[in-house]
């Protein structure tokens, strides 16, 4: 028996019990006499104390040499400390050494395990297993458990099963690359591994699986700004013989779960927006309702003076900044050159300061009086105090940019507080998308999303104006949730791929199977995913997805720690008939 308790454990009521415990050294004091270690394990820290006087000679002289992360495993008597420690669960009590067996030396940590520690991010990540003993990451893990739990009860109580999917599979359309690998068995030919296990999940309610979930690993060869990770987790579900409305409020359901069970928050029914009130209101389809500053398009109010930078726009738009009206002259040119920073990439800021005596002061006072200064007041909603930023240009840029400069400022005006939660569903997004670059359109959720009812006409006359029956769930600005309502026709999933631009034969040997399938009784299905990184770290009031992930990669996909990825041998490129092309 390695313990008869954990580190975590002991309190006052197990005075005098001998007990055997195993851990890490946090440190040691030694003050000659005396020697004091803190154990540690995943439960918590026990004092324990040698003493040159009740300790057995060797013992001590053992503990002498006992350095930091060195593991050992203790017997002793747990005695009343004199010095309680309120801090720690433990801190009434210590244990005064009989044994002692040192399980393991340790080489010095390259960095502190301590909550603030000294190491760097390079470093924690080259040695992830001692950032693991420090408790931010520790209990990031723990939290993440617990989420998980939580996301499996509910589901498994609705009737939902957990299935399993292939990782070795063919691509995928989710708008990512491909991470591919290889077959030696099968020459020249590779798999992909999943995007998500989207068109499997169909397959399985085709096959009557009826209520599908699976907390799986999904892998996207993207560029990985903004904290993703080249492979991350969903919690992917799918339901037979629904409607929008019915995995609307099922996964609402699960949501509520999660917030009560986990951060102990009852919510509301959550509100609903459509994408295009989300994109003309918050510039964004995932729009943080925590605070206002809700949009103001100024076009009718600003436009036909002499200003030409507002003349020439499609789109002039403001918010008010509340209570911003103060900021010095050197603040809002701070601000000016944050806009135009090239993340952000707005040309300038056109700014008025609504006074408190009801006055207005701006950028351009040369081209507006008071009046027109009050619409634009009445339009954005501001108040005495309050600060109108106004930016112009095209729309869909400029509306990015008031969106971007909306949440720098309710995070300076610390509006955004990580344990208020605001959930809302954004619906009926477009169909397609127009990619400006090729021109060509492609599916904004998946190809598998299905147009709303009566909308199939327009496809072919005004396919950007086309709706489908999609969703997202959004948190604190953050989309933590997507889906739709699917295709299960085999026709209409074929007039998808035309309009996708598919070849009826490209359409065949990528998804033959799937449309195979359709001919064969393919229940009205539909479901969504949510990216369980992301919620587990919102839900644990984190920015980053990191710490909430046992191993993850850097920035350029790398893991530092096993250094992946990395060159393969020879002999592997030969069996699989692999020649190398760099
Ligand atoms: N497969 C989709 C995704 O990964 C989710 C869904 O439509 O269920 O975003």
């Amino acid at each position: 028996m390695y313990r008869s308790h954990s580190c975590g454990e002991l309190r006052a009521s197990h005075v005098s019990q001998e007990v055997t415990l195993a851990g890490w050294v946090q440190k040691s004091r030694d003050k000659g006499f005396m020697i004091w270690v803190d154990l540690r394990d995943r439960y918590g820290i026990t004092q324990l104390i040698f003493d040159e006087e009740r300790t057995p000679a060797n013992v001590f002289e053992k503990a002498k040499t006992l350095g930091r992360e060195f593991v050992i495993q203790v017997t002793g008597n747990v005695i009343e400390r004199e010095a309680k420690n309120a801090k720690i669960p433990t801190g009434d009590i210590e244990i005064l050494v009989t044994e002692l067996t040192i399980l393991n030396a340790s080489l010095l940590p390259p960095f502190t395990i301590e909550d603030a520690t000294d190491g760097g991010e390079d470093i924690r990540m080259k040695y992830r297993y001692l950032d693991i003993r420090r408790n931010p990451v520790k209990n990031s893990l723990i939290f993440r458990h617990k989420v998980t739990m939580e996301v499996r009860k509910y589901l498994s109580s609705q009737e939902f099963i957990e299935v399993e999917t292939p990782y070795l599979i063919k691509s995928t359309p989710e708008g990512a690359r491909d991470f591919v690998v290889p077959s030696r068995m099968n020459e020249g030919q590779f798999y992909a591994l999943p995007q998500s296990p989207q068109t499997f999940k169909q397959l399985l309610m085709v096959g009557g699986m009826d209520k599908y979930f699976q907390i799986v690993k999904c892998f996207r060869d993207e560029d990985l700004r903004a904290d993703r990770q080249p492979e991350f987790t969903q919690i992917d579900c799918e339901m037979a013989f629904v409607e929008q409305e019915d995995i609307l409020n099922v996964f609402e359901g699960l949501t509520r779960h999660l917030l009560k069970e986990i951060k102990g928050i009852d919510v509301e029914k959550f509100p609903r927006m459509t994408f295009d009130h989300a994109m003309k209101t918050y510039g964004n389809d995932k729009p943080d309702i925590r605070f206002g500053m809700e949009f103001g398009e100024l076009n009718d109010v600003a436009q036909h003076k002499d200003f030409n930078v507002f003349n020439s726009a499609e789109l002039v738009v403001g918010i008010a900044v509340p209570g911003a009206a103060s900021f010095t002259r050197k603040e809002i040119d701070k601000l000016i050159d944050w806009v135009k920073r090239p993340q952000i990439g707005a040309l300038g800021m056109v700014y008025v300061k609504y006074n408190e005596d009801g006055s207005f002061k701006s950028s351009v006072d040369k081209f507006y009086d008071q009046e027109d200064l009050a619409k634009w007041a009445e339009k954005t909603g501001a108040k005495p105090g309050d600060l109108i930023c106004v930016l112009s240009g095209a729309t869909n840029k400029v509306r990015a940019q008031l969106s971007a400069l909306r949440m720098e400022m309710a995070e300076r005006l610390g509006l955004r507080n990580p344990e208020e939660f605001a959930p809302l569903w954004v619906v009926d997004f477009p169909l397609l998308e127009l990619d400006e670059e090729t021109g060509h359109y492609h599916a904004m959720h998946h190809p598998f999303t299905s147009p709303k009812p009566g909308q199939l006409e327009l496809l072919d006359t005004n396919p950007s104006d086309v709706k489908a029956n999609a969703y997202d769930l959004v948190l604190n600005g953050n989309e933590i949730g997507g889906g739709s309502i699917r295709i299960h026709d085999k026709q209409m999933q074929a007039i998808m791929f035309k309009h996708l631009g598919f070849t009826e034969e490209e359409a065949k040997a990528q998804f033959g199977f799937l449309m195979d399938a359709f001919q064969y009784g393919a229940p009205p299905h539909g479901g969504l995913a949510f990216g369980l990184d992301r919620l587990v770290a919102i839900l644990g009031g984190q920015e980053t997805i990191r710490d909430f992930i046992a191993f993850p990669k850097n920035n350029s996909g790398r893991d530092v720690m096993i250094d992946a990825p990395a060159p393969i041998d020879d002999e592997q490129l030969k069996e699989l008939s692999i020649k190398l092309d760099m």
